[in-house]
C-alpha cells in the first residue's frame, strides 16, 4: 500500500473527524472518489469507518499504532527495533537480513503483513492494530543439532508474559499459545546454519489482541481475558523476556524449561491426536515433554517420542 494511504489512516484514527476535502487531497483523489476509496480501505483493513453526513470520516475503533521508539525503550540491551508499515512477511524480511549477515538481536514488527506465514506455509492472519506481528534473529554458536527444544523455550517465554498480565494462557505442544480451547498466538520459527554451528534462528510471533476474525480455526484475543496493554508496552515486554530465554537457553540448553513448559501444557494428561503431513494420525494421551522437547504419548502400543517436525496436534473430543 502506497504512503498516501497510511497518512490517511493515521490521521483517521485519531478518532476526530476528516473532511472529504481533505482526505482527497491527501489520497491523491477527487472528492467524488473518495468514498470508494475509503470504502475500500475499511474493506481490505477490516476498519469500521463512519461517514458523518456535511462534515467527513471517523475511524470508529481508534488504532493503537507501533512505536519503534517507544518499543526501544522497553526493549533490552542487544535488541534493535525496527517497525515497518506493511511487508509481505517479518520472517522472510529477517531471513533475508540474516543471510546478508545482520547481528544477532533485529527485531522487526509490521503493522500489517501482505502474506503472513504459519508452518507449513499456512496462512497468519491479523487485522490492522489488532495483534502483534514480529520476527526476531537470534544467533547462536551451536549448530541447528543442538537447538531442539528452541520453539518450546519461545513457547514459555511469551506464555510468562501474558500470565503475567493476568491472561490465563497455555501452551499446546509443539508451540501454540491457547486461551481456554482457542489459539491465542502462533510461533513461526525458521533456521539458518549448518549442523556444527554457529546457526541464524529468525523467531517470528503472531499473537491477538483483538478478535481476529475468520482465521481458519477458532482463535482467541488477550482482550477476552480482559487484559488491555498498548502494542508497545507488551512487544517490550515479550522482546525482554525473550531475550532473556533466549541467552539462558544458548548457555543451559532447554533442561532449565522443561518443567515450566510442562506447568504450562494445556492438554497434559488428555487424549490427543498427532497429524502428520503425511501418513497415519496416532492417537494417544499427552504425558508431557522429554528433556528434547519431544512430545511424549501414551499409545494402546505404549509410550513414544514425538518431535515437533512436520506434525501437527489435536485434542481428542
Ligand atoms: P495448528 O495451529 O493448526 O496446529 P500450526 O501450529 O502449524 O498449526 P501456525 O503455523 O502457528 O499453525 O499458524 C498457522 C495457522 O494458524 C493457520 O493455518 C490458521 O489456522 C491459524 N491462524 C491464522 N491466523 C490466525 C490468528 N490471527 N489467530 C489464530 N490463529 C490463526
Amino acid at each position: 500500500m502506497k504512503a498516501p494511504v497510511w497518512a490517511v489512516l493515521r490521521r483517521l484514527s485519531d478518532g476526530g473527524v476528516h473532511s472529504g476535502e481533505r482526505l482527497a487531497e491527501e489520497l491523491g483523489c477527487s472528492r467524488a472518489s473518495v468514498n470508494a476509496r475509503i470504502q475500500a480501505l475499511a474493506d481490505g483493513y477490516q476498519l469500521r469507518i463512519d461517514r458523518v453526513r456535511g462534515q467527513g470520516y471517523r475511524l470508529l475503533s481508534p488504532i493503537d499504532w507501533l512505536d519503534a521508539a517507544a518499543i526501544q525503550a522497553g526493549a533490552p540491551a542487544g535488541v534493535r527495533v525496527e517497525v515497518v508499515e506493511e511487508t509481505t512477511s517479518t520472517n522472510s524480511d529477517v531471513l533475508a537480513r540474516a543471510a546478508a549477515g545482520e547481528a544477532s538481536g533485529l527485531a522487526r514488527l509490521a503493522e500489517s503483513q501482505t502474506a503472513g506465514r504459519g508452518r507449513f506455509g499456512r496462512r497468519w492472519l491479523a487485522p490492522l492494530g489488532g495483534g502483534l506481528t514480529f520476527s526476531l534473529l537470534w544467533r547462536f554458536e551451536c549448530g541447528v543439532g543442538q537447538l531442539s527444544g528452541l520453539s518450546l523455550v519461545v513457547g514459555v517465554a511469551l506464555t510468562r508474559v501474558l500470565n503475567r498480565l493476568g491472561a490465563p494462557v497455555r501452551l499446546k505442544w509443539p508451540n501454540d499459545l491457547l486461551l481456554g480451547e482457542r489459539k491465542l498466538a502462533g510461533i513461526l520459527i525458521e533456521l539458518a546454519g549448518d549442523a556444527l554451528g554457529p546457526s541464524a534462528v529468525v523467531i517470528g510471533v503472531g499473537l491477538n489482541l483483538l478478535p481476529a476474525g475468520d482465521v481458519g480455526q477458532p482463535a482467541a484475543a488477550l482482550r477476552e481475558a480482559g487484559v488491555s496493554v498498548s502494542r508497545n508496552v507488551l512487544a517490550a515486554a515479550l522482546l525482554t523476556e525473550l531475550a532473556a530465554a533466549l541467552s539462558q537457553f544458548a548457555a543451559e540448553g532447554f533442561a532449565p524449561f522443561q518443567a515450566e513448559w510442562q506447568h504450562w501444557h494445556a492438554w497434559q494428561d488428555e487424549p490427543v491426536v498427532v497429524a502428520p503431513m503425511q501418513g497415519e494420525a496416532l492417537a494417544g494421551l499427552a504425558l508431557g515433554i522429554d528433556a528434547q522437547g519431544a512430545l511424549r504419548l501414551l499409545t494402546s502400543d505404549g509410550e513414544c517420542s514425538v518431535h515437533a517436525g512436520e506434525v501437527s496436534l489435536r485434542r481428542l473430543v
